[in-house]
């Protein structure tokens, strides 16, 4: 059955794969990934935090909401020259992605905004895949993402709707299902994913596989997320994610989403070398480098390098997957031209990995 475009997946559906003993699991998602990906090629991204903590939402989980008392300093938005450093830093380390990350609720227009434009405009011209996580988005604040040449708008669902409630407060499912569909209204592509080990019942880590896969189409990227507990926050108690948990979610998300990249997040620090290889033949075909992902601890750039290179590894080069979904084209905007309009041609855009 392909299973490529299908947005209708039930509960007992995706319930019956990610319950499949472990062997038949393993199997079944590395043959999807076979199909869709190179089982040999990992994409390295960066996240960086561009404004950091003070943040008014009341998610659970994140040490930068300001209502929690953890050791995350706020600061203010980061200079265009510091973030332009550290693009080029992590290009020079094998990132392809740059994903800039900031603690708002929602974007608002002004000086901000426009600072953040700028420097979607300035990693675009480094040729690298860039990438923001802004909080809630306006169709045409999205529409001058796009015009500025994002790639990728990062919002997670994080839960399944129910569950939802029990994390976050401050905001709605369909909150985040409204920005989802305003970035979709661009040719930017949709990176949505979640956390598991929050508290929440296999049920709704399968609720939020269904929910995900009723987006038509489909993310183009979805981050896997362990938690990471941080002391100061409401879910500092909850016990880390078991390993075997992890690969069947993320060789359930290969299964029902094949074309997807699927991209393992935070929690990595947690986890073997053996663990993460796991992770990668269930279909994960993304890390995250740096010692921090945005304020909780990640695993050094060496010993990822390391890593890649007992698997064999190589790590992908950017907008070598495809082309941008074609949708709304960013003229139709209702904001003045702001420099240049998307350009998404790069070499071996149009080539197959696979
Ligand atoms: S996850 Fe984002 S929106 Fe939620 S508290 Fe943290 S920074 Fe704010």
């Amino acid at each position: 059955m392909d299973t490529l475009k299908k947005n209708n997946w039930t509960r007992e559906e995706i319930r019956e794969i990610h319950d499949l003993p472990m062997m038949d699991l393993l199997y079944r998602a590395a043959s999807v990934h076979r199909e869709y990906h190179d089982p040999n090629t990992v994409q390295v991204s960066t996240l960086l935090s561009i404004k950091t903590g003070g943040c008014p939402e009341d998610c659970s989980y994140c040490p930068q909401a300001a209502r929690y008392h953890t050791d995350v300093d706020s600061h203010k938005l980061m200079s265009l020259d510091k973030v332009e450093f550290m693009a080029a830093q992590a290009k020079a380390n094998g990132s392809s992605r740059l994903c800039m990350g900031a603690a708002w609720r929602n974007v608002k227009d002004g000086p901000e905004f426009d600072e953040v434009l700028e420097m979607v405009r300035t990693i675009n011209k480094m040729e690298m895949e860039v990438c923001c996580t802004l909080g809630m988005i306006t169709e045409n604040q999205a529409k001058r993402l796009a015009e500025a040449g994002l790639y990728a708008y990062n919002h997670n669902l994080d839960s399944s709707e129910e569950y939802y409630k029990e994390v976050i407060s401050t905001r709605s499912y369909q909150d985040r299902l409204d920005t989802i569909a305003n970035v979709r209204k661009t040719n930017v592509t949709v990176c949505s994913g979640g956390i598991i080990g929050m508290g929440e019942k296999i049920d709704d880590r399968i609720g939020m596989l269904v929910a995900l896969t009723s987006l038509n189409p489909h993310p183009e990227s979805v981050p896997i997320n362990a938690l990471v507990a941080v002391e100061g926050t409401p879910l500092e108690d909850e016990k880390p994610v078991e390993i075997w948990e992890l690969i069947r979610m993320v060789a359930t998300t290969r299964i029902v989403m094949p074309e997807t990249q699927v991209r393992l997040s935070a929690g990595r620090t947690n986890m073997t070398p053996e663990g993460q290889a796991l992770c990668f033949l269930a279909g994960a075909n993304s890390i995250f480098s740096g010692d921090k992902l945005l304020t909780t601890p990640n695993p050094a750039k060496s010993e990822d390098m390391k890593m890649f290179e007992a698997l064999g590894l190589i790590p992908q080069k950017p907008f070598v997957k495809k082309a941008q979904p074609e949708t709304v084209e960013a003229a139709d905007s209702q904001v003045p031209a702001l420099g240049e309009k998307p350009k998404w041609t790069r070499p071996n855009l149009h080539k197959s990995t696979s």
